[in-house]
């Protein structure tokens, strides 16, 4: 990100909540955005991620510049590269647990994409919840399914928001190993909104933010080790 802002206009009104940020994350890195309610992470990781356009400065996302594209143009990026999981899940409410998984690999023209579909729900321990639509799913389940579904396109970068919020404490412990085996596997760039410290510490770098510009950026541990 260079020099990127974000002004929001509502009610006749302009807010602006992102102000001159800039940072670059290797492919590969694990990172976590902090900072207080309201302080910009959720639009900072939608801006990154090429669901929102910028108001000002650029994006780029593995040397392509997703501020310049339209929006069609931007789902097609997400669609090969990038895997979103949402604070409030976001699954499709009139597709079962199976379909919503088999949504991104339709939209890529794949193959054989059901049992594909199923496999992943099997990786994260829902093999006999297919056919459950998300109201039938407790809230952890539902956060599975997401993860199953932000896995399916086998993402270079994977962007959560919030990924254990609401969660018990074994539930987000599991989210949280599914999310690292992933980094650790695949290579997959992790980039995490979180307002837990301890799954920030387990990154290699915590960006603070606060009133939409960035306080501090800091490799933690975790990053000094393996360096
Ligand atoms: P939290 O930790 O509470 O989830 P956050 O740091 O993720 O907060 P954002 O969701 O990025 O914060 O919101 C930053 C600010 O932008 C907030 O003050 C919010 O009210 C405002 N905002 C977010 N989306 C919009 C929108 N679509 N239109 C107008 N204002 C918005």
């Amino acid at each position: 990100l260079q020099s990127v802002g974000k002004t929001y206009q509502s009610g006749g009104r302009s807010l602006t909540v992102l102000d001159q940020v800039s940072f670059t994350l290797e492919e590969g890195a694990t990172m976590a955005i902090v900072g207080p309610s309201g302080s910009g992470k959720t639009t900072l990781l939608g801006l990154a991620a090429g669901l929102d356009r910028a108001s000002t400065g650029s994006v780029l996302l593995n040397g392509i510049a997703l501020d310049k594209m339209s929006e069609d143009q931007r789902a097609a990026v997400r669609n090969q590269h990038v895997g979103f999981i949402f604070q409030n899940f976001q699954l499709l409410p009139t597709l079962t647990a199976l379909e919503n998984v088999m949504v991104p690999l339709e939209l890529r023209g794949e193959r054989n994409i059901k049992s594909r579909a199923q496999a992943l729900l099997q990786k994260v321990g829902l093999a006999d919840r297919g056919h459950h639509y998300p109201l039938q799913l407790s809230g952890g389940e539902q956060q599975r399914v997401s993860l199953a579904r932000a896995f399916s396109n086998q993402p270079r970068i994977l962007f959560a928001d919030e990924p254990t919020g609401n969660l018990d404490a074994e539930t987000s412990d599991r989210i949280i190993e599914l999310i690292f085996d992933l980094n650790r596997e695949a290579g997959t760039t992790l980039v995490l909104v979180t307002h837990d410290s301890e799954l920030a510490s387990r990154t290699g770098r915590i960006l603070r933010i606060k009133g939409g510009r960035i306080v501090s950026d800091e490799a933690t541990l975790n990053q000094a080790l393996a360096g």
